[in-house]
């Protein structure tokens, strides 16, 4: 597959929708309101018309000025709109993200304010993906990300990363989060918080064998300590094995190693949102940039 086909849509097509700030606060409006809608203040549906002063748009019947940018990560910006609707349509459309100085860079904006939209872009984006449980079959696993490159130890407890721990429901959604050790009762609760109960487990021997039990779930664990990749569970009718996970692990740590130089470990929630959002969201295409404004 060549990398241009994992592009939503292309640069151009992008300019060619948002030529400048107007179709953008136009675009804001129509997704968030709508041009002609029931009017909070006089309660009648009227028409808006754009305003000329202002980025504001006014009912047609008793005037009320209807600012579509307010309590959106775009409210108090001096950063044109469509720069901000640019740098989304970046975060939607390559593989691997974008890198504060990468941004600075497209955008001719101060480094400061690049990280700031980045961030902003990251919450955003775990505002559009929202939250449910996981149910089905779930594979679990943990992952050492960050930290020194050269001279760290290799391994679980390696100084200086940050440890993170993921859960991918088979043929849907995944999720993960930064955790402070991978003692049992953290792991446990990192489970009970995101797995519906009944789900099928595949983890490897960390999550160890009756961590789970009494929890309903059933729970089968492949020795990666004994060379052990995957089994399968006669039982119960279930393939165990952590391939998915461990391939968005490897996907997220080559795309820290490659696009941002250093994560620190406070940082690395937002970068784990992103990169759940992209692989949430891969299918999407060009609908996953119209999720993430409708998310405003
Ligand atoms: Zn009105």
């Amino acid at each position: 597959m060549s990398p241009s086909s994992k592009v939503p849509f292309s640069v151009r097509d992008f300019f060619k929708r948002f030529p400048d700030d107007e179709a953008c606060l136009t675009h804001v409006m129509e997704v968030r309101h709508g041009m002609r809608h029931v009017c909070r203040k006089c309660g009648k549906e009227a028409t808006f018309h754009r305003m000329t002063d202002r980025r504001a748009f006014a009912c047609a019947n008793c005037g009320d000025h209807l600012y579509p940018t307010a309590g959106t990560i775009f409210q108090d910006t001096r950063t044109p709109l469509q720069l901000w609707f640019y740098a989304i349509y970046l975060f939607v459309a390559t593989r691997h993200g974008v890198s504060g100085k990468e941004l600075q860079r497209t955008l001719g904006v101060t480094y400061k304010t690049a990280y700031r939209m980045g961030q902003q872009i990251r919450d955003l984006m775990a505002k559009a993906d929202g939250f449910e449980m996981l149910r089905g079959h779930v594979e679990m696993d943990e992952a050492y990300v960050g930290g020194r490159r050269h001279g760290g130890k290799r391994g679980r407890g390696a100084e200086g990363k940050t440890i993170v721990f993921g859960m991918v429901e088979r043929g849907g959604r995944l999720v993960a989060e930064v955790i402070p050790d991978v003692k049992q009762a953290t792991l446990r609760n990192a489970v009970l918080r995101n797995v519906k109960e009944g789900a099928t487990v595949s983890s490897d021997e960390l999550v160890s064998y009756g961590l789970l039990e009494g929890d309903g779930y059933q729970h089968g664990h492949v020795r990666h300590g004994a060379k052990e990749w995957s089994y399968y569970d006669y039982r119960h009718g279930a393939f165990h094995h952590t391939n998915t996970i461990e391939s968005f692990w490897h996907l997220f740590k080559a795309s820290v190693r490659s696009t941002h130089i250093h994560v620190s470990p406070k940082h690395m929630a937002r970068y784990l949102r992103e990169f759940t959002f992209r692989a949430n969201h891969r299918e999407m295409k060009n609908a996953m940039f119209d999720l993430l404004i409708g998310a405003l």
